[in-house]
C-alpha cells in the first residue's frame, strides 16, 4: 500500500545531491525508485548521487536523455539509470532491459511513462519545483520506510 514516508525541503543542489546519497546508502539489489518531476525538477542530480556514492565521485553519469538507459556495475550490484521521457511506447522498456533492471538497482526517471510496466514495488520520489530550490516527497510501495530512520526531516 502507498505510505507517504517524508516531504523533504531541498534548498539547493547539493541538498537534492544528498538525499540522493542516502538513498545510495540503503538501496539493494532489487529495489526500484521512480523519480517523479517536471523538467529541470532535479531527476538527474539525484540518481547522478546515488550512482557516485556507489561508483565513486569521478563517475561521469550522464543524463540518459538520448540513450534512455546507462548501466553501471556497482560493487555491489549494478545500477540500471533510465530516462523514460523519449520513450514512445510502454513496451519498449523491455527491449531497453528492463526486466533484468530489476535484479541490481533500478533508478526511472520519467516512470509514469511505463504504463502498466512501473515495477509495483517502488520507493517514489515526486520532486517539485518551490521557488529557487526543491521538495521531495517520498512514497513507499516497498519496505523503505522500515530502513529510513527519523533524521530525514
Ligand atoms: P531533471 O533531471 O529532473 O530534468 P536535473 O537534475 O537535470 O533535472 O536538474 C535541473 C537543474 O536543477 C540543474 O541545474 C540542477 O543543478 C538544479 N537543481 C537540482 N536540485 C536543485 C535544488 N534542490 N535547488 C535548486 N536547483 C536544483
Ligand atoms: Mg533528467
Amino acid at each position: 500500500m502507498a505510505h507517504p514516508l517524508l516531504t523533504i525541503d531541498l534548498p539547493d543542489e547539493a541538498a537534492t545531491a544528498a538525499l540522493g546519497e542516502r538513498l545510495g546508502a540503503v538501496a539493494r539489489a532489487g529495489d526500484v525508485i521512480a523519480l517523479f518531476g517536471d523538467l529541470g525538477a532535479g531527476k538527474t542530480t539525484l540518481a547522478r548521487a546515488l550512482i557516485r556514492s556507489h561508483l565513486g565521485p569521478e563517475t561521469e553519469a550522464p543524463s540518459p536523455t538520448f540513450t534512455l538507459v546507462q548501466t553501471y556495475s556497482g560493487p555491489r550490484f549494478e545500477i540500471w539509470h533510465f530516462d523514460l521521457y523519449r520513450l514512445e511506447d510502454p513496451g519498449e522498456a523491455r527491449e531497453l532491459g528492463l526486466e533484468e533492471a530489476v535484479d541490481g538497482l533500478c533508478l526511472i526517471e520519467w516512470p509514469e511513462r511505463l504504463g502498466r510496466y512501473l515495477p509495483p514495488v517502488r520507493l517514489e520520489v515526486r520532486l517539485s519545483l518551490e521557488g529557487a530550490g526543491r521538495i521531495a516527497r517520498l512514497v513507499d510501495l516497498d519496505d523503505w520506510s522500515t530502513r529510513l530512520d527519523g533524521d530525514w526531516r
